[in-house]
């Protein structure tokens, strides 16, 4: 191990604390994270020159590839004016110009107003926050509440952690937040009284966290369906599935569904920043006007900084003119091939899961049941895959692979192989 590699871990061991770590583990002798140093496309290296395949996007969140010269060009610009002002009180064009984008990717008098914050969990704290707040303000106030879907998951602000359904992450903060049902659902969410529901919040078309798992096809315009019958509003959470992850810029377009809330993050940036947006309907944003009590009381320091609007309008712009959306059809069903055969060469492969550029990997036994959680399968292939050059996190036993949208066919076979050895 180099020097510089050795010391950037040992700093970190001696003063980082990651997100979803056991740090015991992580500082313990013998284990040696990886430095990631450069990327390039859907490349990464780390500090020792190894070359590795960016199997989940850095965290969901890559879209046209690391250090894009366009995006890196657009933050270039905008940081050579000023890195940062302040959206309280102010304004700046790139902002006023994302919010004009963001909406005409919507029909109009539907999605016409944009709230910036930072990452997706405080997209959804705003959704939240302005559902409850818009029931206040219309003579409502008992609709209060949420339902949101089993092992859903929509961060980890105290708001969007009160929705989590997944025991194992929010559990020891229940009863902190708003008051949530969990529906397993569309049956079960019918059999519930809606007098104390203010909106339903769910994951389009597919729960990331939830390894991977699709929704029915339909079940989105269904759930669009209750809502308009019940009154209550339909919060989608299109943090992961935004900007193209399932074939379509948005997954709700691909139910013709238009939400009252949308929330979106991760790749808003191309994922080079962390910027994030709420939008909302003209009924819903009219219900804050008026006295100053109405107002919406809500915002962060960095609220639409715009060195992550450059790069969210230069990322728009790559859709149209690198045709991202046009080429996706033929990755998708490249992997989708490649995936199969993967499967039927290991019988480890219990079942693929995928929605446009969207997989996970269920790991079992070949006998068809689990591996206890305690043997931690799914880390070991990836820790194994990352030998063979490409990285990626399992959930659970679930390998994801949602490598960056650039991702060329070639490059899916090398991610591919990786897993191949990496199961032998
Ligand atoms: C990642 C994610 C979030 C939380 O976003 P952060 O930027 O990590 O706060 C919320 N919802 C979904 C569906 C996500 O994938």
């Amino acid at each position: 191990m180099q020097e510089p590699t050795r010391q950037a871990i040992e700093r970190d061991q001696a003063h980082c604390w990651h997100p979803f770590t056991r740090q015991g583990e992580w500082c313990g002798r013998g284990h040696e994270p990886l430095v990631l140093v450069r990327g390039e496309g859907s490349w990464l290296w780390d500090s020792e020159g190894r070359r590795y395949l960016d199997g989940n996007s850095s965290i969901w969140t890559n879209i046209h590839g690391h250090a894009h010269p366009a995006i890196n060009a657009a933050i270039g610009a905008q940081l050579e004016k000023v890195a940062h002002t302040s959206f309280l009180g102010f304004t700046h064009p790139l902002a006023a110009q994302l919010a004009e984008r963001l909406c005409g990717f919507f029909p109009e008098k539907t999605l016409e107003r944009v709230f910036f914050s930072d990452d997706g969990s405080t997209a959804i704290e705003c959704a939240l926050k302005m559902a409850v707040q818009y029931r206040q303000q219309t003579g409502d106030p008992a609709r209060n509440g949420f339902v949101a879907f089993a092992n859903g998951y929509h961060g980890d602000t105290l708001g969007a952690a009160s929705l989590g359904g997944v025991g194992r992450f929010f559990e020891r903060f229940r009863g902190s937040g708003f008051p949530v049902q969990h529906v397993a659902s569309m049956d079960e969410l019918r059999t519930l009284a809606t007098g104390n529901i203010a909106g339903v919040v769910i994951e389009p078309l597919i729960q990331g966290v939830n390894e991977m798992r699709p929704w029915p096809a339909d079940m989105l315009a269904e759930l669009r369906q209750w809502c308009d019958e019940t009154g209550t509003h339909l919060i989608l959470d299109e943090v992961m599935t935004g900007f193209g992850r399932t074939g379509s810029l948005f997954a709700c377009q691909r139910e013709n569904v238009i939400p009252d809330f949308l929330c979106l993050a991760k790749g808003l940036t191309g994922g080079y920043l962390p910027l994030a947006a709420t939008l909302t309907t003209g009924k819903i944003y009219d219900a804050f006007l008026g006295t100053a009590d109405r107002a919406f009381y809500y915002g962060h320091s960095y609220t639409a900084n715009p060195l992550g609007c450059a790069a969210a309008l230069a990322s728009l712009d790559l859709f149209e003119q690198e045709s991202t959306l046009d080429q996706l059809p033929a990755k998708i069903a490249h992997l989708a091939n490649a995936l199969a055969a993967l499967q039927a060469r290991h019988p480890l492969i219990h079942e693929i899961r995928q929605c446009g550029f969207i997989a996970g990997i269920e790991l079992r036994r070949p006998d068809g049941e689990k591996f206890p959680v305690s043997e931690r399968f799914g880390e070991a292939i990836c820790l194994a895959a990352r030998d063979h050059g490409l990285l990626t996190r399992p959930i659970l036993d679930t390998i994801v692979l949602m490598p960056p949208l650039c991702t060329t066919i070639e490059q899916i076979d090398h991610a591919i192989a990786a897993l191949d050895r990496a199961l032998g």
